[in-house]
């Protein structure tokens, strides 16, 4: 299924990002994550390209298995990060004929501690690369977003502009960094939205479940942690099941208010896991906890 048919005839949604396994021992708790999470009908699974595109053949492997096998809707990360446009070409005809509708066209991250470097006939921008799908091939496209702005970008503003660009290059709906403010969330789509872009827009959810790791990975995308959450955190370092409980927790509440809050649904990076989102998806699931809050229509006999 196409995600902007998804969009249009399914409220709220779930979606879930995994990456490509390493070796067996990743693959079987791959497995182990999509049999926990299938049974809560992600309308899509995102399976992404690593690091400076050093996981292309598995990224599609892993695409078409899902599939296939599992019959889940795919979108397929595309990076355009050491590839040319004839190879970014070759990539993309391959994941049309295995029926593939959807892609997620990014420029991607270079291997740690590097810069981007466009190489020799390929893209500088994601934008470049979504003119390209958009001109030859049938895809729905997916960009991405950064509530709390690219590291790279120069300003709020100057980042805003660049996803204006990518909207206006013919992405069909934006998938957003991970953040744990809701406040700077909302801020964002406001600012979005007042710069006449109209496309659907997906918070990306990633729950606490290493406190370290996520310190990693937000001083690596700009993200930020709020001051109470990490001085909870902190109160709990040592020990790996309240860390979980709270990140949980967390984010269980960030979803209910983005829910409330009317975003179309909710992306987690589940980092291959799936007890955390498990928990999160099924409470909101549970408590039907989308539907608004406010006065209840009163129907006369
Ligand atoms: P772009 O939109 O090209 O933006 C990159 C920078 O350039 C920004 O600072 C932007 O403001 C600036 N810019 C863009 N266009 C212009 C322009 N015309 N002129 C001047 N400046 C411009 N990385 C991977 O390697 N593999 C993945 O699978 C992957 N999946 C991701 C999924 C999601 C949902 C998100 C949010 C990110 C993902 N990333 C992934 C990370 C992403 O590749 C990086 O954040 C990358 O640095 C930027 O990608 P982009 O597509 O946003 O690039």
């Amino acid at each position: 299924m196409r995600i902007s048919d998804a969009l249009a005839s399914q409220r709220p949604f779930f979606s879930f990002e995994f990456f490509p396994p390493r070796d067996d021992a990743g693959s079987r708790q791959l497995v182990a994550a999509i049999e926990a999470l299938a049974p809560l009908r992600p309308a899509f699974v995102s399976i992404t390209y690593g690091a400076g595109g050093s996981t292309r053949a598995r990224t599609v492997a892993l695409a078409k298995e899902i599939q296939r096998e599992i019959g889940l809707t795919v979108v397929a990360h595309v990076t355009c990060i050491g590839a040319s446009r004839a190879e970014l070409r070759a990539l993309l005809d391959e994941l049309a004929r295995a029926g593939i509708e959807n892609v997620l066209a990014l420029r991607g991250d270079p291997p740690a501690g590097s810069q981007f470097v466009p190489v020799a006939g390929g893209f500088e921008h994601a934008s470049e690369l979504i003119a390209m799908l958009r001109r030859n091939y049938d895809f729905c496209i997916g960009a991405a977003c950064y509530p709390e702005k690219h590291p790279e970008a120069t300003t709020p503003d100057a980042d805003l502009s660049a996803l204006k660009t990518k909207a206006e290059a013919g992405a069909d709906f934006l998938v957003s960094q991970l953040f744990f403010d809701n406040a700077q969330f909302f801020g964002f789509e406001r600012r979005v939205r007042s710069a006449g872009i109209d496309l659907p827009m997906l918070p990306g959810l990633m729950p606490i479940t290493n406190f370290s790791q996520i310190e990693r990975f937000v001083a690596l995308c700009g993200a930020s942690i709020p001051p109470k959450l990490r001085v909870e955190m902190n109160a709990r370092k040592g020990d790996v099941k309240a860390v979980e409980d709270l990140g949980v927790a967390y984010a269980s509440m960030q979803a209910l208010e983005l829910l409330q809050g009317g975003v179309p649904g909710l992306h987690f990076y589940t980092l291959n896991r799936s007890p955390a989102t498990r928990a999160i998806v099924s409470s909101l699931l549970a408590a039907s906890a989308w539907r608004p809050f406010g006065p209840r229509s009163i129907t006369t006999p």
